[in-house]
């Protein structure tokens, strides 16, 4: 069902009243009749407004030598190297906002974290008349396991007994070990942070249920107990 569009009908008279002061004001129809003058408008409002600037043309266009009187040249020249200045400045007190912020924020970050949260499972020693050179945290399958430091991925990958591991080399050449990982994120030579994901818990290997072995090897080499070692960097397992 339509109904009538509420649509009021042009004012062709007022238009038209426009136009004719329009066409007046323009020296360019000075000479032509009125009648005209409303054809040629009726045609193209533009060309009314071009004809009404004629006259005032050369004031406002400044294309000749004399820029003297051309007030966007002036502004032109007046903005850009103060404006620039300013953008320059503003930036630089972005950049070292910036660089602060960040400072502040690697300042706070923990240096060191908790390999997996689980139930401990395995310490570090004597097991089943074999030595047991890590601890064992316990979780389900897919458990995130994370960097224990700020570090490089040495490697990840398969390994036996292991499963897969994942080793990272940190900055005083210790190296933590995360085995048995079901799957893993990170690729040699990539830089972690403390914190950071870089595997999941797994069963992979010589493993008897889902579990993280994170094992700590000293920068001489030598396998460590990680449980000391990690509540020396404030971290409780
Ligand atoms: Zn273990």
């Amino acid at each position: 069902m339509r109904t009538p569009a509420h649509r009021l009908p042009p004012p062709p008279s007022a238009l038209r009243g426009r136009i004719v002061v329009a066409a007046v004001a323009a020296g360019a129809f000075a000479t032509a009749g009125v009648g005209q003058a409303l054809q040629a408008a009726a045609k193209d409002g533009r060309n009314v407004q071009l004809a009404n600037h004629t006259d005032g043309a050369a004031t406002f266009s400044g294309t000749g030598g004399d820029t003297r009187y051309a007030p966007h040249v002036l502004a032109a020249h007046r903005t850009t190297p103060e404006g620039a200045a300013e953008a320059a400045k503003l930036l630089r007190s972005q950049q070292i906002t910036t660089r602060r912020e960040a400072a502040e924020a690697e300042t706070r970050r923990a240096k060191f974290a908790c390999p997996a949260v689980g139930q401990f499972t395995s310490s570090f020693g004597a097991r089943w008349g074999r030595m047991h050179r890590g601890i064992d945290i316990a979780g389900p399958i897919g458990t995130p396991i994370l960097a224990a430091a700020d570090g490089v991925v040495k490697d990840a990958g398969p390994v036996s007994g292991f499963g897969q591991w994942v080793r990272l080399v940190h900055a005083d050449g210790t190296i933590t070990v995360y085995g048995h990982v079901d799957s893993y994120n990170v690729r040699e030579g990539q830089r972690v942070q403390a914190g950071q994901q870089i595997a999941r818990m797994g069963n992979r290997g010589e493993s008897t249920g889902s579990h993280l072995h994170f094992e700590v090897w000293n920068p001489d080499g030598e396998k460590i107990n990680p449980l000391p070692w990690l509540n020396d960097r404030g971290v409780t397992v």
